[in-house]
């Protein structure tokens, strides 16, 4: 087991601050890959009904619970691919939801799942908060413990927090040392929303090669990938990397045991770009 801190979510439910993503991951690769994960100490795995691999993931999951992994012990994450040309408004909008949360779950192959988020907000549809209903709808009826979104902005977490029940658990952003999301997360913060990075590695291109990091990284004798990792955890950030190399699986769970000081926080404030990898949530639909 590792010793990765927990976090306590505004429902009271717990996650685990480093999770294992498994985007692009294809479905068979999906097994091996969460299996190694699991085997390593990671409690927290993080997939999509868009990433096509929740049976593989299931299997690697129901797997390790037969083994005696105990269901409690460990956290599942899926995500509503809410786009498409289907139309998410209305009653036929909230009973698309349901279903897409049946598939997800029978592909999964458990009773339930820890976390179930809104994977874009597509503010241009106008349809987020029909959604947020039916999500409401799911942790009511206990199918899911925790509910949260993923690429909000303030404007759309404002709505919710206005005109919703429940409020989201946390939300899923791209956020990495050149993309740091300062502002995003004071929001958070203020509003009791936790917040979780995609890409926190930065996708493993010249972030990892960045030499302000190198150099760090060679002070606290632990490799680049693992400041980062370190970084995320410091500012009380959820990070899900994803590797399928075992070797790299177990490295990115390593990142306890070390602390980065105030002149490695101020190196890393340094590199930020204030540049995203993928596309900006509040302009950009997959349609
Ligand atoms: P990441 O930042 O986790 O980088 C992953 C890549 O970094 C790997 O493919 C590998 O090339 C490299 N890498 C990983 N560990 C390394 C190490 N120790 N040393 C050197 N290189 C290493 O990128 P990601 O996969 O885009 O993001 C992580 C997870 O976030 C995804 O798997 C997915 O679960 C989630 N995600 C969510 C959204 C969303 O819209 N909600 C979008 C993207 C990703």
């Amino acid at each position: 087991m590792s010793n990765i801190p927990s976090i306590t979510l505004n429902d009271g439910a717990q996650i685990p601050q480093l999770g294992f993503g498994v985007w692009q991951v294809p479905d068979n690769e999906a097994t091996p890959a969460v299996r190694a994960a699991l085997q390593a100490g990671y409690r927290s795995i993080d997939t999509a009904a868009i990433y096509e691999n929740e049976d593989g993931t299931g299997l690697a999951i129901r797997e390790a619970l037969a083994g005696g992994l105990a269901r409690e012990d460990l956290y599942v994450t899926t995500k509503l691919w809410n786009s498409g040309t289907r139309d998410w408004s209305g009653e036929q909008g909230r009973d698309a939801v349901l279903r897409e949360f049946d598939a997800s779950l029978a592909k999964l192959g458990l009773e339930y799942i820890n976390l179930y988020l809104i994977h874009w907000p597509r503010p241009m549809h106008g349809s987020y908060l029909n959604v947020w209903k039916a999500l409401e709808q799911l942790k009511a009826d206990g199918r899911v413990r925790s509910i949260g979104v993923s690429n909000f902005g303030q404007e759309q977490l404002t709505r919710l927090l206005d005109e919703a029940e429940v409020v989201p658990v946390l939300n899923q952003v791209e956020l990495h040392p050149y993309f740091p999301q300062k502002e995003l997360r004071a929001f958070h913060t203020r509003h009791g929303i936790a917040t979780e990075a995609w890409s926190p590695l930065g996708q493993g291109r010249e972030l990892l090669a960045e030499p302000a990091l190198v150099k760090t990284a060679e002070k606290h004798g632990r490799t680049v990938a693992q400041v980062v990792l370190r970084w995320h955890l410091q500012n009380g950030v959820i990070a899900i990397p994803k590797s399928v190399t075992p070797s790299r699986i177990r490295e990115n769970l390593n990142v306890t045991g070390f602390e980065l000081d105030a002149e490695d926080l101020a190196v890393i404030a340094e590199i930020a770009t204030g540049k995203r990898i993928g596309p900006d949530p509040q302009e950009f639909d997959w349609n």
